[in-house]
């Protein structure tokens, strides 16, 4: 009998995995039967850009969290395909922050010259997940959308690429239940347009925050206000764009900040951050893990030390992206194939998990978060047959890119950098960031 495979996803981390067990059969190799759920119609994950809010069409929560006119928050060149160049997707080198849709096209190019859609059941949401010791197989609770019917399959393995940035970290502010204006969460917006000429707070000081703000002030906010726990940002602003203390409390329209300030706001969002959140794994099964570059409880980033059959792509913090998923899910393939040996011996997985821990831990600079990455990237990526690409040069792309920020946090987006793949340099874009509305396909694509 045919070994069974669940993958939980067919977001970037999930095709990731289709696509790893394609290249396999490719070239010759007997694979395991895989099936894998997606609770979306459609694959992408985040980059499948939803209009909705709070529930899906299903009644289900609202996956994603993208927004229009989101363009890449770092260059293109730290996360293209070892496998599958900009160039050879779009038949020529691209500029360096493509918009969502841009992106969308290439991740979905990938997997359609892959042929890999059939494996994939859509609208099917997973419910649940057991494992049971005596046969050492799981059993899979499945919500088929479609023809609303819940059944149970069983599977040998298990890989969840179900993502973590969808289920919102929603702090409370005294005073917000009787706020006149709309709060809302990063999770939530959807277009900046509706922010136009308003007074707007911002509470968090991620990437949700320096991105929707930048948003809301390109597409013609009054004001930006943005409220910090610990530091500010620190960027450049513009001069309608200030960065105050945490919010105390609301009052009206009035926001309260801890250093005695005050000023008048029209809405706020949150951008404060996502959970790590799978509601259809029992406690023996579930990763318990803050948003951090060493998981707790992955071997290799990867394998359940509690359960080595269990494999999760994708979740960690990310400077890399795909080609980390690549990676990781390169090695789970070569895992379930039984060409990578998991140690059986526990104390060995939990020690790999506690000398990452250690070693993120060893230094909060950011040129050494980037570089310990790109290091986890290289020592996945040495372990398989996953193409080789300069990995120190897409870490090259991200410092400068931090420079860049620095110097203009409003301009960072207009330049270029080599892709690591080809070798080409990206060109310049025809229109610079602030002043390019339109954000599809063929807006970004002309020449
Ligand atoms: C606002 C925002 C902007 C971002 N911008 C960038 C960027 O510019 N560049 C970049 O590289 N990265 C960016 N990211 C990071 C992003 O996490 C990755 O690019 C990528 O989408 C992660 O892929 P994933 O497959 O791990 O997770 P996801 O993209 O979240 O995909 C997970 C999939 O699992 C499915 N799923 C979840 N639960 C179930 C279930 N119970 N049953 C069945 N299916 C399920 C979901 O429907 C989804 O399709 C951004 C993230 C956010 C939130």
């Amino acid at each position: 009998m045919k070994k069974r495979v669940a993958i939980i996803g067919a977001g970037p981390s999930g095709l990731a995995q289709l696509r790893a067990f394609q290249s396999a059969k490719e070239k010759g190799a007997e694979i395991p039967e895989i099936v894998c759920f997606e609770k979306q119609s459609n694959w992408g994950g985040l980059w499948n850009y939803t209009w909705r809010t709070g529930v899906d069409e299903n009644g289900e929560p609202v996956h994603g969290s993208m927004y229009r006119y989101l363009w890449s928050n770092g260059p293109k060149e730290g996360l293209e395909f070892a496998d599958y160049s900009f160039e050879e997707h779009f038949g020529r080198q691209i500029a360096s922050y493509p918009p969502r849709a841009v992106m969308f096209d290439y991740i979905e190019g990938r997997v359609k010259k892959a042929g890999v859609r059939k494996w994939i059941r859509f609208s099917s949401v997973i419910r649940w997940v057991d494992y049971d010791a005596a046969t050492d197989k799981f059993t899979v609770t499945v919500h088929d959308m479609q023809d609303d019917r819940v059944y149970k399959e069983e599977f040998d393995w298990v890989i969840v690429a179900s993502g973590h940035f969808s289920t919102p970290n929603t702090p409370y502010f005294p005073g917000f239940e009787n706020f006149n204006g709309r709060i809302v969460h990063a999770h939530d917006f959807r277009d900046a347009r509706e922010f136009k000429d308003k007074d707007l707070l911002l509470i968090g000081t991620s990437y949700s925050s320096e991105d929707i703000g930048s948003q809301c002030w390109k597409y013609g906010a009054r004001s930006i206000t943005v409220s910090y726990r610990t530091e500010p940002m620190g960027f450049k602003w513009p001069s309608n764009w200030q960065e105050v203390p945490l919010l105390e409390r609301v009052d009206g329209r009035t926001a309260y900040f801890k250093d005695g300030t005050s000023r008048e706001i029209d809405a706020i969002i949150l951008c404060t951050g996502y959970k790590h959140y799978f509601p259809f794994l029992p406690d023996d099964l579930r990763l318990k893990t803050a948003n951090r570059l060493a998981t707790n409880d992955l071997y290799k980033g990867v394998v359940y030390v509690h359960n080595p059959k269990l494999l999760y792509v994708g979740m960690q913090d990310q400077w890399f992206t795909f080609n980390m998923f690549d990676a990781q899910a390169w090695y789970a393939r070569d895992v379930i194939m039984g060409r990578i040996e998991v140690p059986t011996d526990k104390s060995v997985l939990l020690a790999d998990v506690v000398e990452r821990v250690e070693r993120e831990e060893a230094d909060d600079d950011v040129k050494y978060a980037i570089k310990y990455q790109g290091d986890y990237v290289k020592e996945l990526i040495a372990l398989t047959d996953y193409p080789s690409f300069d990995v120190d040069g897409a870490c090259e792309a991200f410092y400068e890119w931090k420079q860049h920020k620095k110097d203009d946090i409003m301009g960072f987006r207009n330049h270029s950098y080599r892709s690591v793949i080809t070798g080409t340099m990206a060109p310049a874009h025809h229109t610079p960031w602030k002043d390019a509305l339109d954000d599809s396909l063929q807006a970004y694509l002309k020449n």
